[in-house]
């Protein structure tokens, strides 16, 4: 396996020399390092498919170089780079057995019989096709089709990386589950270096050791679940995950104190924020205290969402998002205090730190 630096990668489908509106990837700039487990989370259309052809050489970037383990392979091709790569949909051949499918790249590769029969029968068991080995791929469900795609990536050990763009979506929920987490001890036992595309939170957030966020073209944090849910270094990571997302608004600094309308947020220190733009207060629903004491604010709608409710208000004219727990009630003349723990300012959608 190697460590793969992305070095300044810019990519544009239809370039026109006169703006930059239309970068698919506008500076992707970031090292997976070797044995590596990611997920690469973002919205539909944020480049994250771009990005993995990008290193698999399905498409070369318009800017910038590619290296794995220190070697220039921004002009190779996708076999010459030696890559596995696992795409949303099955691409597999229908006229071939399971076994043939799966043992198709091992013969490419010059693997002696006895060595592919072996590696074939280890994944077919891993992937819950064991069964079908003898079956031809044409008659199969889409989900197991899936499956065999699935195993074309993971039969080869050899590779530089796997890579896997939302190879799940067309998958049962609880086969879902069960792929997941035979992915994830793969990557413990063999220490393979995996970049896992999803625009779904739970599956990145229980994928990987560190989750890489993208939005709009570019890589906006990388970080661990933990640092992600505290620490949201963009507005739109705050939004993006959680359920509900981070309340963002805005407040005008005053050294320790937010203003908000009436209101004024103690900071548990001064912002070292730049001077001009805008500046927003980041809290997710989490650290929002509803009770008899703080801020007063109208309590719109009230969600059940299981062990919690949400509760929506209005503090300030702006709705805000805070978590009920199981045993707690709105009271009747409701106010919420923004725990310190979980305050973020950010300006012009970046975080900012604060001390002092
Ligand atoms: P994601 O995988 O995150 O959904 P993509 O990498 O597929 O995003 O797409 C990123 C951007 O590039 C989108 O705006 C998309 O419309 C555009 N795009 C993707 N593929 C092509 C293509 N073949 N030609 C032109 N534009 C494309
Ligand atoms: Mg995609």
């Amino acid at each position: 396996m190697a460590r793969i630096d992305l070095n300044h990668i810019r990519h544009a489908y239809m370039p026109d020399p006169k703006s930059d509106a239309d970068y698919a990837l506008k500076e992707v700039h970031h090292t997976f390092e070797d044995g590596g487990a990611y997920a690469l989370l973002g919205p539909s259309g944020c480049g994250k498919t771009t990005l993995l052809n990008i290193i698999s050489g399905l498409l070369h970037a318009s800017h910038g170089e590619l290296l794995f383990d220190g070697k220039d392979v921004t002009r190779l091709s996708t076999q010459e780079r030696n890559i596995a790569q696992v795409f949303q949909f099955p691409v597999i051949y229908d006229t071939m057995t399971v076994y043939d499918n799966l043992a198709f790249p091992l013969r490419n590769r010059g693997v002696p019989e006895a060595d592919v029969a072996r590696k074939v029968h280890e994944t077919l068991e891993m992937i819950g096709l064991a069964d079908w080995a003898k079956r031809r791929a044409r008659g199969l469900t889409a989900d197991q089709k899936q499956k065999i795609s699935l195993g074309r990536g993971l039969v080869r050990s050899d590779v530089n990386a796997i890579l896997f763009d939302e190879p799940l979506t067309v998958i049962d929920p609880h086969m879902k589950w069960v792929l997941r987490s035979q992915l994830k001890q793969l990557h413990r036992r063999f220490g393979y270096t995996m970049v896992y595309v999803t625009h779904d939170q739970t599956e990145a957030l229980t994928f990987a050791e560190k989750v890489v966020v993208m939005y709009d073209g570019e890589i906006v944090q990388i970080g661990t679940p933990a640092e992600l849910f505290e620490r949201p270094k963009h507005t739109f990571v705050g939004y993006f995950i959680g359920s509900p997302g981070m309340n963002v608004m805005p407040v005008e600094i005053d050294g320790r104190n937010a203003r908000l309308g009436g209101q004024v947020i103690v900071l548990p220190g001064a912002p070292k924020a730049k001077a001009g733009g805008s500046t927003e207060l980041g809290i997710r629903p989490e650290y929002v205290r509803l009770g008899s004491e703080g801020m007063p604010v109208s309590v719109s709608k009230v969600e059940d969402i299981g062990r919690h409710k949400v509760v929506r208000a209005s503090l300030e004219g702006r709705e805000i998002a805070a978590i009920l727990g199981e045993d707690e009630s709105i009271p009747a003349d409701p106010k919420i205090v923004f725990d310190p723990a979980g305050i973020n300012i950010y300006a012009n959608s970046w975080r900012v730190e604060t001390g002092g």
